[in-house]
């Protein structure tokens, strides 16, 4: 595990160099779904900050295993609307908000929490017209579900994310996401995240700019079980 997680350190970090960034600038966060707690543990001892989720859960039980190691949590699966409540009262971030009608709850789990919740706005980036593609808003819905996020109290809109499509071109995907993280921005200064790249394709999405990473297989080796 430490050897993994130095060799992705070391491609985050050339990929920024290709393109005159700084490591500084890209967070890692170590997708940890199908890994127990103790795995959660190790990756803490080992520097990591930011770990991420799929399932709710898993999710939950991992955090509460964990709470004392202060690690950002954040939740970037596909996520039922009658959860969002009980996902904010443990998620630091919500990478994967792709409808409003998950906002109520996710306001509702931060305040009994007592802390703000970072959101991200998951753009879909599969082409027009390639039918039921994976989570995630349109882009041309995007403006209108970040507007709200933003007016949400207790959400604090930070950005957006994406999941380049099975088979495409991640570099031509992480544009599309690119170009709608500009105007997100442009809404909302503060919006500065761009979440975009996994274990295979880090180095496109660095270059594209993105500031977050998941990365899962690259540091933890093969799922235990097929997803
Ligand atoms: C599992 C997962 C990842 C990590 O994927 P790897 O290919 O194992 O790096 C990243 N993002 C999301 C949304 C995931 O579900």
């Amino acid at each position: 595990m430490e050897r993994n997680l130095a060799a992705v350190r070391v491609r985050i970090a050339d990929a920024c160099t290709s393109v005159g960034r700084s490591p500084d600038e890209v967070t890692l966060t170590v997708v940890t779904k199908f890994f127990p707690a103790s795995d959660v543990r190790l990756l803490a001892g080992l520097g990591v900050t930011d770990v991420g989720e799929n399932r709710h859960q898993e999710a939950e039980a991992k955090a509460a295993e964990t709470r004392d190691l202060g690690l950002r949590w954040h939740f970037v699966g596909t996520l039922q609307s009658n959860k969002a409540a009980a996902v904010a009262r443990y998620a630091d971030v919500v990478e994967s908000v792709d409808r409003a009608k998950l906002l109520t709850g996710l306001a509702r789990g931060a305040a009994e929490r007592g802390a703000e919740l970072d959101c991200l706005v998951q753009v879909s980036l599969d082409p027009p017209g390639a039918g039921e593609g994976r989570a995630g808003v349109e882009p041309d819905g995007v403006l209108d579900l970040a507007e709200r996020v933003a007016g949400t109290g207790g959400l604090r809109l930070r950005g957006v994310m994406g999941v380049a499509p099975l088979g495409g071109d991640p570099a031509a995907a992480f544009a599309r996401l690119a170009e709608v993280a500009a105007d997100v921005r442009r809404l909302d200064p503060e919006a500065t995240w761009v979440s975009a790249g996994m274990s295979a394709d880090l180095e496109e999405a660095v270059r594209a700019g993105a500031t977050h990473v998941r990365i899962g297989s690259a540091v933890l080796g093969r799922r235990p079980t097929i997803k």
